[in-house]
């Protein structure tokens, strides 16, 4: 099943709080016929626009396409968390890679982060600092110190404060959680309203960009040929391909869908708060806590509660969204049983085997990056810049991304659906028990 279109109306944006509220860029048109560019990308959230606008920057002329609009994927529809780090932690990059690669991989981040504010900033896109992790058990607050403390010693970062069990109930205003930490170099942003500051930023260095436009195949340059990008309604015949349609990409290309395995996650918001409640996240930190399939939620501008949370084991999104996710919303905060759910919307994320991003070349002209896990808003739009570095001949970041090894889902692209399913019902029973 095309993800592209499975649970989404053709070129609008989901139902959520963020498409309400976000600072709405015309529509720009389809592509028509056949153009040349020095770089085709692929898809408009975060990755693609990211190195688009890099390229572009850089000199390169540049054609962004996406099916939908730009910001319709993931991007324009997640959680807003700008995390630090990888989506594995250190001590586990230490374990796997050696301890030269997991600081090159942490350095990485840490730009992946300095970039998003710096876009921010320019787009005028504010970030509130802050994100609480909230544990679940005293060997999960215990390993959240020790982490705290490796972080300080060894990698120069001194920003996570570990919180005992009263501590983050101060900050959560819930005693759902036994502890935990507040990192304050990490942060929250109304994620729509990144990827259109980055938009407008790419259109206005000159990258075409077209919406409503699906590219269906790619047919790959040689030395001597160009490579071409073929479109329901056009085609581009250019030097580069760059691919960055992560959770909603289907099979465009056979070894990257066989290594990402797109996944759904559910939103809901709340009418806003106004004064009451004044416990909850008093100094309007975002957090996510540590079940498998996290819950997560931070409060927006008009206090109302964002809060992700919830599985489902199709690619279909659930008729009543809100009723899934209510309930792990009220495991949270039972105090907010009588207030009304105004939004609730799911979106496509994707995932790999060791839940690191991918990647990779998928021919000598085409460079390709995606599966970043809940991990995205940052490492997605560093991606970007990397892909654009790549494509100028300096590729050390690049390289050192891909050089993590990322093995295909048992039965490729073919059987990930019967995986998920029986994966997340597994977690999500897990989850459930509380192990
Ligand atoms: C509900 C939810 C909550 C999340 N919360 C967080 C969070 O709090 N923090 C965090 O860091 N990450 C989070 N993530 C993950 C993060 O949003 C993603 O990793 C990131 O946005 C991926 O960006 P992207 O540009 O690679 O992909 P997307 O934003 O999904 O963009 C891909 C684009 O490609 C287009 N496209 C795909 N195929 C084609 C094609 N064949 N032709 C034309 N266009 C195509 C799509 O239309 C889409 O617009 C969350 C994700 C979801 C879904």
């Amino acid at each position: 099943m095309k993800l592209l279109y499975a649970n989404d109306r053709r070129g609008e944006y989901p139902p959520s709080i963020y498409a309400e509220t976000c600072a709405a860029l015309d529509r720009f048109p389809p592509l028509k016929g056949e153009v040349r560019a020095d770089v085709a990308v692929v898809g408009g959230g975060y990755t693609g626009l990211s190195a688009a606008l890099h390229l572009a920057r850089a000199g390169r002329d540049v054609m962004l396409v996406d099916a939908h609009r730009v910001g319709f994927g993931a991007s324009g529809r997640n959680g807003g968390q700008i995390g630090s780090g990888q989506r594995q932690e250190v001590d586990w990059l230490e374990r796997q890679f050696g301890a030269d690669t997991a600081r090159r991989l942490w350095d990485l981040a840490e730009d992946a982060k300095a970039l998003v504010r710096a876009l921010a900033a320019e787009s005028s896109v504010p970030i509130r600092d802050g994100v609480a992790h909230a544990c679940r058990s005293g060997s999960e607050v215990r390993h959240s110190a020790q982490m705290a403390a490796h972080l300080a010693g060894r990698y120069g970062y001194d920003k996570v404060q570990p919180l005992d069990r009263d501590a983050l109930a101060a900050h959560l205003g819930s005693t759902a959680y036994v502890g935990g930490d507040v990192d304050w170099g990490a942060g929250h942003v109304h994620p729509l309203n990144l990827a259109l500051g980055v938009a407008r930023l790419a259109a206005a260095a000159g990258v075409r960009i077209h919406e409503g436009t699906h590219v269906h195949r790619i047919e790959h340059g040689t030395a001597t040929q160009k490579s071409r990008v073929l479109c329901d309604t056009g085609r581009i015949v250019c030097d580069h391909v760059i691919l960055a349609g992560n959770g909603y990409q289907g099979r465009l290309d056979a070894k990257v869908a066989a290594r990402v395995m797109p996944i759904n996650n559910y939103v809901v918001a709340t009418e806003p708060l106004g004064t009451d409640f004044a416990e909850i996240l008093p100094r309007n930190i975002a957090v996510a806590d540590t079940k498998f399939v996290v819950n997560y939620w931070r409060l927006d501008d008009d206090r109302r509660l964002i809060f992700g949370g919830g599985e489902t084991a199709t690619y279909r999104f659930p008729k009543d969204i809100a009723a899934l996710v209510r309930p792990h919303l009220l495991s949270v905060y039972p105090q907010l049983r009588h207030i009304r759910i105004t939004h609730a919307w799911g979106g496509t994320l994707a995932i790999t085997m060791n839940r690191m991003p991918h990647f990779a070349r998928p021919a000598p002209n085409c460079l390709s990056a995606g599966g970043y896990s809940g991990h995205g808003v940052a490492i997605a739009t560093l991606a970007g810049r990397l892909m654009a570095d790549a494509v100028a001949g300096q590729s050390d970041g690049f390289d050192a991304m891909a050089a993590i090894p990322a093995r295909p889902f048992p039965g490729g692209s073919m059987l990930r659906s019967p995986l998920l399913v029986a994966g997340m019902a597994w977690y999500g029973l897990r989850d459930r028990l509380g192990f």
